[in-house]
Order: C-alpha cells, then structure tokens, then sequence
C-alpha cells in the first residue's frame, strides 16, 4: 500500500494513548485478491479491561472541558479526515473491498459526521419547566452519560464509527471503539488522526480481537454505561442479553430488508436511476440498501427493461482499486453463498433470471449485479436480508397491496416509493413501518437526518440533532423555597 502518511497503516491497537501489539494476531484478507493485507493484535479480556479502565479515568475531565473544547478537538479531526481522505479511502478499499471513489464518499460522509457533532457540541440545551406548586423552579440538566462502547460492522468502516464517537465526544463521553475484524485498519486509520489532533489519553480507544469474548467483557462491566452497535439483528440480541444485568443504555442500528415500490404514476426513468444507486451501493452490502422492489403491474415490464439495461451498461465489476470498478467483491465466502442459496432457491420456485445470477471464476469474492423478475412472496429472497448485489422484482396490484408486501417483514428500517401523488406519498409515509423513508430518491443517509429502524431493525438514532440525545443522560433540579428569599 502506497500512503502519502504511512502512519496512517497501523497494525497496533489504541488504549489509553498508547500503541499496542500482541503476540496472538488476527489476519486481515483483501476480499478482491484474497491475499494478506496486514495483522492487527487479537486481544482479549485483560485488555479490553484495561480499555475500560482507561475511559473511565479519562472520563472525569473531558466531561468538565468546556463544550467549546470539545468542540475545537472534534473540528481539528474533521480537518485531519479530510486531509488524509485519500489515504483513507485506500486503506479502506483494500481491506473492504469497494470501489476507490466509493470508499473516498464514504471519508467525506465519515468526515461530516465528525463536523456536524462539533457543531452540536456546543447545543446541549437543557431546559425549565413551569411548576404547579408556587416558589419552586424546575431545571433540566443534560450530562454525558460516561464511558461508551461501539461496535462495529465492516460494510461503512469509517462512517459507522463517526456516527457513534463523534456524538459520545461531543456528549462529553470517552469511547471504546471495537470495530470488525474485516476492517480494523479503517478505525485505527482513526485514531492515528484523534490522537494527533489532541483528544486527551483515554478518551477514544481503538481495539481489536475475539468479538464475543471483547462483546461480553463490554456489555458485563458496569463502568460501561452505554452500547452501541451496528451489524447484524442476531448479534445485536446478543450484545442486549448480555447488557440487561447491568442495565445498559442501548442503540442497536440492525439488519433492514427495504423495499423500494414503483408506482405507475412515477417518474420511472428517475425510479430506475435511483434503483440503481439504492441496490448496487456497495455492491448491495449495506443495510439500507432497496432489497424488495415492488412494482406496479402496468409499468412492470417498462421498469424490468430499463432497469437491466442499466444494470448492463453501467456496471463493472472488478477490484475497487481499479479505476475503471464500481462493484467491488462482497465480504467472503460465506456472503457470496448466501446470494447464491437464494437465486438458486427463487429460481427453483419459478422467478427469471434477466441478468447475472453467477460468481466470478478466479480469486476474489466477486459476483454479478443481478436481476430476478417474477419474484413472490414463497421464496427466501422475500424474507431474508440478502447483502449482496440482487435485485429481485415483485408485482403488485395496488396500493393496498403494496403496503401490505412492504410492512410483512420482521425488519422496519427503510422504505422507498416512487409517485407523484402528494396524498398518496403522505399515506404511505404515515403506514409503512420503519424508521426511515425515502419518497422519489433511493438514497436518504445524510448527517443532518436521524438514522435509524424500528421492529427487528434496532433502536436509537444516529446523525441530527437527536444522534447526541443517545449519549446524555437527563437530571433535573428542582430548586425550591424561591417565595422566602
Ligand atoms: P456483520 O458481519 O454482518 O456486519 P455482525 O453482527 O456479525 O454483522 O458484526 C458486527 C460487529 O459485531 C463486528 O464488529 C463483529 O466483530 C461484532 N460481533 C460479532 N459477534 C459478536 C458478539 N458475539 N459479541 C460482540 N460483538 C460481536
């Protein structure tokens, strides 16, 4: 690897100011060549400890620096971000696998994260109630809730994290940041750049190892008083089990399986290029990708026709460090056979395969953008969050039907529908079950907006106004005795 700052590669973990490695290593492999990218140390119960111990005492004072300060440090690392975007980006394609460009987007949408929680720093408001009773006053106070852990997942290495320690920072939090095993060198790219932009010893850790024996020493310790993680619903039940002896605060941003619904009074030709964006993303991997598209019987073969064109024309699969690649591989082996299992599994229960549906020979987890017309409800694909790159065409009727297609599934984190009409789009809106919806556009992921799902998909909210609410801790005084004085 090639970095203009080679310090920005670093196989070590980051506690409490310090660098340090291990004898026991995890191997971490570039999903396009399957080769070695780098080690970083496997550690274990004695040091995630020592992690918590080190944000626990760093705790005290960053909570007292002024939110100004606090504020200055978080701007300084927005700064760092964008100056290393490039070598960040190629840190993160290669052991992540996405296109170059793509992983360059995912820096500056990682870096806004980090400025718009320096800016709401400084706007913890708290408030004043009036009370019933006369000669008392109620005031609320918003604190920051103390040490915090986030895991997370390897499909956005950098803007997962930003999302959850730039608003715990901001809070007046320290943080213990247990990133996937996929991506480790992302996060400690990370805090190479906050230790140099000066957050005190302590105040964010970076480390990496076993997940479940790193998860149970996190989710047990009671000087950990918030989780949050992003990744799978299986994992994210785990990791709230195991927090409820000691009563944690939780966000759990967990698995979606959005549909994306067409209907015939859309702009289609918007609808295809947005449906483009909204499923091949990533090569399909992110959780809020479109994975049921349902579209409208009159316009279905219009749609179907358009879409795979597109799908043809405009897709190239290949290594993300290729200039000329935007579909880089999926994770592993075990993501690619899932895809696989469910073309197989629709294609046996009478879907048509209009483009794809193959792995492609030689090294590298890579598979072809897909498209499945004839989808129904009796096939997996319906069902199961799919993280790949297959695009799988339902039909409805009408709008009654297609809201009961969107709200019959487990998770509720987005929803996308296409449609001109105003009193359609706000009673769609108002009945779709999820936490986020995105009306004519196929992205909707912005700091500015609160992200997060309902039902299977987790809890809490990233981004916003509201992100840093998940970080704070409300204590209200109430002062009385006023009519004596
Ligand atoms: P995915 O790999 O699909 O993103 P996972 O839920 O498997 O989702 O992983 C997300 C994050 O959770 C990763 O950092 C992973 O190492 C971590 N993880 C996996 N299993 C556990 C566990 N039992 N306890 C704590 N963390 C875990």
């Amino acid at each position: 690897m090639i970095l203009q700052k080679s310090a920005l590669f670093r196989q070590e973990c980051f506690i409490d100011g310090e660098w340090l490695s291990s004898p026991d290593l995890l191997e971490v492999i570039d999903p396009s060549s399957q080769r070695l990218v780098g080690t970083v140390p496997s550690l274990g119960e004695m040091e995630t400890r020592k992690a918590i111990s080190a944000a626990h005492k760093a705790f005290p004072a960053w909570k007292t620096h002024t939110a100004k300060e606090r504020s200055v440090l978080l701007k300084k690392w927005y700064e760092l971000i964008i100056c290393h975007a490039r070598d960040l980006a190629e840190i993160m394609s290669r052991e992540q696998g996405k296109p170059l460009a793509e992983a360059q987007r995912e820096v500056m949408s990682c870096a806004a994260y980090v400025e718009w929680f320096a800016e709401e720093a400084k706007r913890v408001y708290g408030d004043t109630i009036p009370m019933a009773q006369k000669g008392k006053r109620i005031v609320v106070l918003k604190e920051p809730i103390g040490v915090c852990a986030a895991i997370t997942p390897w499909n956005f290495p950098l803007s997962t994290i930003a999302r959850k320690a730039a608003p715990a920072l901001a809070a007046g939090c320290t943080v213990i940041v247990k990133p996937s095993s996929y991506t480790p060198f992302s996060a400690l790219a990370l805090a190479v750049l906050a230790e140099e932009a000066g957050f005190p010893p302590g105040t964010l850790n970076v480390i990496t190892g076993q997940a479940e024996t790193i998860g149970r020493i996190l989710t047990s310790d009671r000087l950990v008083k918030k989780i949050s993680f992003t990744g799978s619903t299986e994992v994210g039940r785990i990791l709230m089990k195991d927090s409820s002896e000691s009563l944690k605060k939780i966000s759990l941003e967990l698995g979606g399986h959005a549909p994306f619904i067409v209907f015939d009074d859309a702009d289609i030709e918007l609808a295809v290029s947005e449906a483009m964006i909204s499923k091949f993303r990533n090569s399909g991997q992110t959780c809020v990708c479109a994975n049921r598209f349902l579209i409208q019987n009159p316009i279905y073969e219009q749609f179907a026709e358009h879409f795979v064109r597109l799908v043809r024309n405009q897709l190239v699969v290949g290594p993300g460090m290729h200039m000329e690649s935007n579909q880089g591989p999926l994770i592993d082996e075990k993501a690619v056979l899932k895809v696989e299992n469910q073309i197989r599994d629709a294609l046996e229960k009478g879907a048509k395969l209009a483009i794809g549906g193959k792995r492609l020979p030689g090294k590298g987890f890579f598979f072809e953008p897909t498209v499945l017309t004839e989808v129904t409800s009796e096939m997996a694909i319906a069902h199961e969050e799919t993280f790949g790159p297959v695009a799988p065409l339902f039909r409805f009727k009408d709008e009654e039907e297609a809201l009961r297609i969107a709200n019959d599934s487990e998770y509720g984190l987005a929803a996308y529908f296409f449609s001109k009409d105003l009193a359609r789009a706000w009673r769609m809106t108002e009945n779709l079950e999820c936490g986020m919806i995105g009306v004519n556009t196929g992205i909707l992921s912005s700091e500015a907006a609160p992200f997060g799902g309902t039902k299977d998909s987790g809890m809490g909210r990233e981004g916003s106004k509201y992100g840093i609410e998940e970080y704070l801790e409300l204590k209200y005084m109430c002062i009385g005795g006023l009519e004596r004085m």
